[in-house]
């Protein structure tokens, strides 16, 4: 038989404390504590605490009204509304949970978030309550902190004024908006993440009827008072604070405007998965057949060669070599740091003579994609090498369509454009491929979301091998990399001139006269070569 209720779960803990209060001091380290996750007595999800085998006076929580944040490592506070056994039920109570070690603390925030997803949000508990949880599908997705952080983040003015300080970012759509006046004039417009309020005001700008600003983070309050300053546009215009998932709109759209894309190469530290968000505000607020702007969003993607950049992350761990810092051998870790820094994203601008091969794309409709279509994006590769060289990993950028009735406006971010703020992205492999002018290079990205509000990236490349291997046929030499979207290498400096590297044949649309030698010399050939051996690429 079908069980109702999820096992019981037990976790050891170092001690456990509720935050201000004399009921509970410190569990001490030798009388061995546990959190249970298991059904309370009135039927609901509880996490309880006890020691050995009795339980701990007070110290449980109804999993539907707590949230559980990580202090560091090893400590964690869960935070619930009201009290068991107090009267004061509408105080929050917090408990502070101290772990043995890293490895536990993690595996019990997994339980946590795995209870709060299939018991708490599910419908049936053990008794057959169902829960009555206002959490919304944003909620689901994202961990709190990760939430908390995100909005705290778009909250503050200068973030806000990075944005619209990108010119061909905001100019892109201003153009699209006031050329295509068409689609807004006397229309029901939704800015989804109106942020300050510009592309509402925009939309009021091109003749809009009424715009619904919907925005989460506090930056709605001075979103109001931009508003309310420009009075001629702002009578109508109304800003509502929250979550698009979450809030409610006295009308349908004709019309959604957001600015979504930060999804794909955050900036900063912030990597969103805000796509969704535009996709779930079209389901439930847009006439059918109503207009997105933006309409179409592509992902482009191709090999690159960049000795430079490959040597420079390489280089990073070099530190790890040492075999006497301060009387210690460090070189254990060496490894370790080696794939750490492959595994960072590269944020940057580079020169798109760099590519190796033209770019292919991956097109997202926003008018239909579906929001779960989002959590896993799965492309294959597949590219010609224009020239013979050495793959150092996958350059990837995306431009938008504003598929306007008048006028089809594309907002580029690629490499040799005008420069953005969201520059070009860089998934470098700790083993490049050495591949010739027309051979085929085949792969994958996939990338799958995570609720940190980012992606984990898994790319593989591969190209047969030539040489002696080759003729017995079907030697590839391939490469992969796990890469975290949420922990990028900002390198951004200035578009850079390039040399072409020592094995390096010159790429047939580079000229000499375009090329400048960079200040800093190429290091250590020799060095760099015992690195790729000993990082261990693979042959299939
Ligand atoms: N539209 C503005 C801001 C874009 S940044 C501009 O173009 O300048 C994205 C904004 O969306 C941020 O201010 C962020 O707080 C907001 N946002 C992100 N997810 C949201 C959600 N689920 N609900 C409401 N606002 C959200």
């Amino acid at each position: 038989m079908e069980q109702k209720y999820k096992q019981e779960q037990e976790f050891p803990l170092a001690s456990v404390a509720e935050l201000s209060s004399s009921l509970s001091s410190p569990v001490p380290e030798s009388s061995p504590v546990f959190a249970r996750f298991g059904g309370g007595t009135s039927g609901t999800a509880e996490l309880q605490f006890h020691r050995e085998s009795e339980s701990i006076d007070g110290l449980r929580v109804d999993l539907r009204a707590a949230q559980l944040f990580k202090l560091g490592p090893v400590q964690s506070v869960c935070i619930s509304e009201g009290s068991n056994d107090k009267k004061e039920k509408s105080y929050s109570r917090g408990i502070t949970i101290q772990f043995r070690d890293e490895e536990e603390s993690s595996a019990f925030h997994c339980a946590f978030d795995q209870w709060n997803k299939e018991v708490v949000q599910g419908t049936d508990l053990a008794n057959g309550v169902v829960s009555d949880s206002k959490k919304s599908k944003f909620d689901d997705k994202v961990e709190p902190y990760s939430a908390k952080m995100y909005f705290h983040y778009y909250g503050q003015l200068l973030h806000q004024q990075n944005m619209l300080q990108d010119y061909v970012r905001t100019g892109t759509y201003y153009a699209a908006v006031i050329e295509n006046r068409a689609d807004f004039t006397g229309r029901v417009v939704v800015d989804v993440g109106a942020g300050s309020g510009i592309l509402s005001l925009f939309a009021a700008q091109a003749g809009a009827k009424h715009v619904y600003a919907v925005e989460a983070s506090e930056m709605a309050e001075y979103a109001r008072k931009l508003i309310a300053e420009n009075p001629s546009l702002g009578q109508r215009i109304t800003v509502i604070k929250g979550k698009v998932e979450e809030v409610e709109l006295p009308e349908k759209a004709d019309i959604l405007i957001s600015e979504p894309m930060a999804w794909f190469v955050g900036t900063l530290l912030v990597n969103e998965r805000m796509l969704e968000s535009y996709v779930i505000a079209r389901d439930r607020f847009l006439v059918p057949n109503g207009k997105m702007f933006p309409t179409v969003g592509r992902i482009h993607m191709a090999p690159f060669s960049d000795e430079y950049l490959f040597v420079e992350i390489a280089n990073k761990a070099l530190f790890w070599q040492q075999q006497n810092y301060f009387g210690v051998d460090l070189t254990p870790l060496y490894g370790c740091a080696f794939q750490g820094y492959f595994s960072q994203p590269v944020v940057d601008a580079f020169d798109p003579r760099l590519l190796v091969a033209p770019a292919i794309s991956h097109t997202i409709d926003f008018t239909k994609t579906k929001e779960e279509d989002l959590y896993e994006i799965d492309i294959p590769l597949r590219f010609i090498a224009s020239v013979g060289t050495r793959v150092h990993g996958l350059a990837c950028w995306f431009d938008v369509l504003f598929d306007g009735s008048t006028v089809q406006r594309w907002l580029t971010t690629a490499p040799g454009a005008p420069t953005t703020h969201w520059y070009q992205l860089r998934c470098v492999l700790s083993q490049p491929l050495y591949v010739m002018a027309g051979q085929e290079i085949t792969g994958q990205l996939r990338m799958i979301a995570h609720s940190s509000q980012s992606y984990t990236i898994y790319l593989t490349l591969s190209a047969k091998m030539w040489g002696p291997g080759a003729e017995q046929g079907g030697i590839l030499q391939t490469s992969s990399c796990k890469l975290d979207l949420k922990e990028p290498y900002y390198r951004m400096s200035q578009p850079q001139a390039y040399a072409v590297a020592q094995d390096q044949q010159p790429h047939p649309l580079m000229h000499a006269q375009d090329i400048q030698i960079q200040g800093e010399d190429l290091e250590e050939p020799e060095l760099l070569q015992q690195q790729i051996q000993n990082t261990g690429g693979q042959l299939q």
